[in-house]
């Protein structure tokens, strides 16, 4: 398959720039640019001749061609290489060291929309391809398995999973592009063998440790690095937080056409690494203990960080459906979030969407036009109660129908695979698959009584924690934005806009900290 005829191409302006940046090279039909597992390669713009994309089975992907480039996200983040690239027509290309084309990216910002966008749409096309990418092999009791799938999906990672016990070790063992092999590998373990993940010293000082790296904790590190602080996000699972996971942000300024979660999020991790924050992942905080001048944030694997000052942006988990036997359809026919790999799974399916938010009406638009037969379960009386009416006109106009006071009881079907569910009306209704969109709880369990929370766990700041500043907690010196701060409107611009003036109140304490030392003797 040829690329699209409309796929992007490079102008001859972008070419004459690359090339003065780059080296021109030539190869010959059969040479390999780069191959699955390759941990480096540079960015390659093609001048004549086609290369062929292929999966480790040798079976072509598609073929790019004159002013085409080559390259997806892992270009930029470092990650393994999951397919190979063999030249089908002599060749004549210029090669950008990575280095040097991410500063590029940073200073051209129409290059840096054309590649961005270019790569995000390859690798959303990457995890349809059947059989790419990592191998996860582990029977769906083991519950280190379902959290292993659950972690390569919330990190966009292209995967085969075999629903089986490994013929030895520990489940689940995972097989990595170019076939090595680790056996219940911890998250981190995973992403760095992949090569990614910043390796975090054992003990770190920074000025502002930011937990989280959703729109609030991206906000905070763009507006904290900019403005000089030495800022570190660290994130348990992937950057972006819910946003990332969203099909298509329709309301947030400054993009007319909607964005996607996806694209929101790497484009923010971008301009935050631009002004020199530092995102480490996965790196999840558990303990935290406040201090007098610094306080120390304890992460997973033994790592731990003294910082000056403190965000917490730790976002709210989904809501599960209170039914019995849900653990066993996770991941399989149960589903938090509508992504490539589900719409694939569930084209011309009979679906059902639970829930009245503007995320339920996303992914069920989302999955109708991947052609699936959707229902859309809600509480209330009225949808217009809930969600926006945009949304409630594209659900009309991409047939899902809306079932208004349905909840369910029950679910039905054999080996994680569902067949139906029951509702209270003790109505039962053929559903093949089920996506949850319930609600949020607050990620705070891990602070204990460290700062104050209200009855839900949502973190209290300002005048009801007693707090000098409008976001900071009970404890000066660490602060709350986000969906994770109580009373907050749970949306991205606001979670955007609270970490940015989160720094602001971090500049006055850390000024009154240091007007409060002691003068030199
Ligand atoms: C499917 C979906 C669609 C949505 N659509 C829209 C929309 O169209 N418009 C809109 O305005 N809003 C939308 N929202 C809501 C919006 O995404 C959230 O309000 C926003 O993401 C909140 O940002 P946040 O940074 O506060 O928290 P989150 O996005 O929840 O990010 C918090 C991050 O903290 C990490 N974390 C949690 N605990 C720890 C720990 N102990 N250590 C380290 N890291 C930790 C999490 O992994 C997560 O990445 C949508 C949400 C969803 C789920």
């Amino acid at each position: 398959m040829v690329e699209p005829p409309d796929s992007p191409m490079l102008s001859a302006s972008q070419l004459a720039m690359l090339a003065e940046l780059g080296n021109e090279q030539t190869a010959d039909v059969g040479d390999v640019l780069y191959r699955v597992g390759d941990q480096r390669y540079p960015f390659i713009a093609i001048l004549e001749g086609e290369v062929a994309i292929v999966d480790a089975a040798g079976d072509e992907i598609v073929r790019h061609g004159p002013s085409r480039f080559l390259g997806e996200l892992n270009l930029l983040s470092g990650q393994s290489v999951f397919v190979t690239a063999v030249v089908a027509q002599p060749l004549r290309y210029i090669a950008v060291d990575r280095d040097v084309m991410r500063e590029l990216l940073f200073e051209d910002g129409p290059l840096s929309d054309l590649v961005l966008s270019t790569f995000i749409a390859r690798r959303e096309a990457l995890q349809t391809v059947e059989g790419l990418g990592l191998q996860i092999v582990g029977p769906r009791s083991s519950g280190e398995t379902m959290r292993m799938l659950d972690f390569v999906r919330s990190n966009r990672l292209p995967f085969v999973w075999h629903d089986e016990a490994p013929a030895e070790g520990e489940a689940p063992l995972v097989r990595l592009p170019g076939n090595a092999e680790l056996h219940a590998p911890s998250s981190g373990q995973l992403l760095r063998a992949l090569g990614v993940g910043r390796e975090l010293a054992p003990r770190e000082e920074v000025d502002l440790l930011v937990i989280g790296g959703g729109p609030a904790g991206l906000g905070a590190a763009v507006y904290g690095a900019s403005e000089g602080l030495d800022t570190l996000v660290v994130e348990s699972t992937a950057l972006g937080g819910q946003a990332g996971s969203s099909r298509r942000i329709e309301n947030y300024l400054g993009f007319p056409a909607g964005i996607t979660g996806t694209e929101l999020a790497g484009r923010a991790v971008t301009q935050a690494r631009k002004f020199g924050a530092r995102p480490a992942t996965p790196y999840r905080a558990v303990s935290l203990e406040p201090g007098n001048g610094r306080h120390v944030v304890r992460l997973e694997e033994d790592h731990e960080i003294a910082a000056r000052a403190v965000l917490l942006a730790t976002g709210a988990d989904y809501r599960r459906l209170p039914v019995d036997g849900l653990a066993e359809y996770e991941g399989l026919s149960v589903f938090y979030a509508a992504g490539p790999p589900e719409a694939r799974l569930c084209g011309a399916a009979r679906v059902g969407v639970v829930g009245g938010g503007n995320s339920a009406g996303q992914a069920a638009v989302w999955l109708a036009r991947g052609g699936a037969l959707v229902t859309l379960l809600h509480r209330r009386a009225d949808l217009r109660e809930t969600m926006s009416d945009y949304l409630v006109r594209e659900l009309e106009r991409y047939g899902v129908a809306v079932r208004d006071r349905s909840e369910i009881e029950a679910l039905h079907g054999e080996e994680g695979h569902l067949d139906a569910v029951t509702l209270t009306s003790g109505e039962r209704v053929p559903f093949s698959f089920l996506f949850l969109f319930l609600g949020a709880r607050p990620c705070t369990e891990w602070l204990g009584d460290t700062v104050l929370r209200d009855d839900n766990g949502f973190i209290l700041t300002g005048a009801d924690a007693h707090a000098e500043h409008l976001l900071e907690t009970s404890v000066p010196g660490i602060f709350a934005a986000g969906d994770v701060r109580s009373g907050s409107t749970k949306r991205c611009a606001t979670a955007v806009g609270e970490g940015a003036m989160a720094v602001q109140f971090v500049h006055a304490h850390l000024g009154r900290v240091l007007t409060r030392r002691p003068a030199p003797v």
